[in-house]
């Protein structure tokens, strides 16, 4: 074993996956009996500026306006968000893009998600992307391993949320709530269980470990 993984969220996941596409052997230690972490709770919805996606849509962006966007939304937070790591993590985007994107990760674009402070010096709208919803089935006993139950077992994205609320009152809203609906009962006729959100990042990136053949440790904290 080269590399020991603590957590099995999606940092110790992707961190996992990396190690062993780098041909090193790792080991994910989880503390608790299930895996997941707070990732499969969450929204999922990961801020990559300028990703590629942003460029098929034709949104622009560049790294300049990115780190631009961090002094004005961060500021001075010390060496937790010093230059040289808002620099490494805005260069790192396309990498992690495409490397997980080679190993089977299905990217879409949250494109009507906006930055926190859309209005601050190189803020965007359609800077998140977030994985397609995910057949839980493809797991198999995985999926009882998980925390997913504790999730919305529907094939919810980030842009749905809004939109779905919207579903009466405007033509968008209601195109929406249709794809939601057509996406939901596509699925249960398929006879797939759909996740969306973070539980579908989570589990693909699972499968993805699970294919390479790391060993994930249940019950098993790092100390
Ligand atoms: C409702 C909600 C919505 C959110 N939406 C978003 C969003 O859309 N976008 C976004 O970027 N963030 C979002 N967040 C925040 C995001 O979920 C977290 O920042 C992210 O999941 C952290 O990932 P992680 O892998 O670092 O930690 P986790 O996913 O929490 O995984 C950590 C794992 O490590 C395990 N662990 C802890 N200590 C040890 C140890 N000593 N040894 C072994 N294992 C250990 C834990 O049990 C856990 O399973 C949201 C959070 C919530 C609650």
């Amino acid at each position: 074993m080269n590399v020991l993984v603590a957590g099995s969220g999606a940092a110790g996941l992707t961190a996992a996956i990396t190690a062993a596409d780098a041909g090193l052997t790792a080991l994910i230690v989880e503390s608790t009996g299930r895996w997941g972490g707070t990732t499969m709770l969450s929204g999922g919805g990961l801020w990559m500026p300028n990703n590629p996606l942003m460029r098929q849509l034709g949104i622009q962006d560049s790294r300049a306006d990115a780190l631009e966007y961090m002094e004005a939304a961060i500021g001075d937070a010390g060496p937790a968000s010093s230059a040289a790591r808002r620099e490494a993590f805005v260069d790192s985007v396309p990498r992690v893009f495409s490397l997980l994107a080679r190993l089977g990760v299905r990217w879409c674009a949250a494109k009507d998600y906006p930055d926190y402070y859309p209005d601050r010096p190189g803020g965007r709208v359609g800077r998140g992307i977030e994985v397609e919803p995910f057949d839980a089935k493809r797991l198999g006993q995985w999926v009882t391993l998980s925390r997913a139950d504790e999730g919305l077992p529907a094939p919810l994205k980030t842009d749905d949320v809004w939109l779905l609320s919207r579903a009466w009152s405007t033509p968008t809203g209601f195109v929406r709530g249709a794809r939601f609906v057509f996406r939901t009962i596509g699925g249960l006729a398929s006879g797939k269980k759909l996740y969306g959100l973070g539980t579908a990042l989570v589990m693909t990136l699972m499968e993805i470990v699970q294919r390479q053949g790391t060993e994930v440790l249940l019950n098993s904290p790092g100390q």
